[in-house]
């Protein structure tokens, strides 16, 4: 069969409409989708939560774009240099300016292995970090517990409050000294935390020793310890964490009480949130429970 030049552009311009409805209605379907890293993170708190106590206060998840897009806008002059920060924490689950969707897709194939917690109970997690762990979501869980150890213990607060106070009368360079080397010790009993943490929760032995190596590895970070570093190295970080778990090889830890509570996921503020449920009003006979 013929068809005019005229038929065959009309078909056209209606095979365009039909290709762009579709994936208009694709990206929409998409769009509405709770991402898979969402799931994977609720998992995660679900199983720490089963024998741990995450405390009574609302705890965040956002997934971020991370520092390598930071590191590119500057690159890129899109701000100022130290004014980047904002570019680690966009959406990546949404779409932007063609620029900065680069940007993150950028960061998503390129950024590394990353966790940030801020003092009121957010915890940031870059979505190259799910690439980077794949399918070994225990090693994830060893990031996130480090991270809640570090919203539990108020560890933010904590170096605030010893800078105004104990380290008051130092000089600028010996204040920071102290600060660093309390951040340093912080880090450790953040890693101490979540290896317990996953220990109680029934995770296999020895998971976040191995994982803090695959995560140095990963990162190229085979740093030593420095006074002005906010982390340990990568020696000590190791042996720190091997100590510990030789103790826990010799004494177990029992299960805690499980940690009820409840999930909330709004696509909008890019903000999984947990929120723990008093014992009280579980007794009341409300469903609650971990969804
Ligand atoms: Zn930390």
């Amino acid at each position: 069969m013929k068809i005019s030049i005229k038929d065959a552009k009309a078909r056209l311009s209606l095979l365009v409409i039909a290709v762009a409805s579709i994936s208009t209605a694709t990206y929409y379907s998409l769009s509405q989708r709770v991402p898979e890293e969402i799931e994977i993170l609720k998992n995660i708190i679900n199983q720490i939560g089963q024998a741990n106590n995450l405390g009574e206060s609302p705890l965040a998840f956002m997934v971020s774009s991370g520092s390598q897009a930071a590191y590119l806008a500057e690159q890129q002059g899109l701000c100022k240099p130290n004014e980047c920060d904002s570019f680690a924490y966009l959406n990546p689950f949404k779409l932007h300016s063609s620029q900065w969707d680069e940007l993150i897709r950028q960061s998503y194939a390129l950024g590394e292995i990353q966790g940030w917690a801020t003092a009121s109970g957010t915890v940031v997690i870059p979505r190259s970090t799910f690439r980077i762990y794949g399918p070994r979501h225990d090693f994830l869980a060893c990031t996130i517990a480090h991270e809640i150890a570090h919203i539990k213990r108020n560890h933010a607060f904590n170096r605030s409050y010893q800078e105004n106070h104990r380290y008051k009368s130092l000089a600028k360079k010996q204040m920071n000294i102290a600060l660093m080397r309390l951040a340093r010790q912080q880090e450790l009993e953040a890693d101490r935390d979540a290896a317990a943490m996953l220990s109680r929760a029934g995770f296999r032995n020895r998971v976040c020793q191995d994982e803090l190596v695959y995560m140095h590895k990963a990162n190229a970070d085979g740093s030593t310890t420095q006074p002005e570093s906010t982390h340990p190295g990568f020696d000590e970080r190791v042996k720190a964490i091997r100590l510990y778990y030789n103790i826990l090889d010799k004494k177990p830890l029992k299960p805690l009480e499980s940690t009820p509570g409840r999930f909330s996921y709004k696509r909008s503020d890019n903000l999984l949130i947990f929120t723990p449920q008093s014992k009280q009003i579980k007794v009341q006979g409300s469903k609650g429970g971990r969804a």
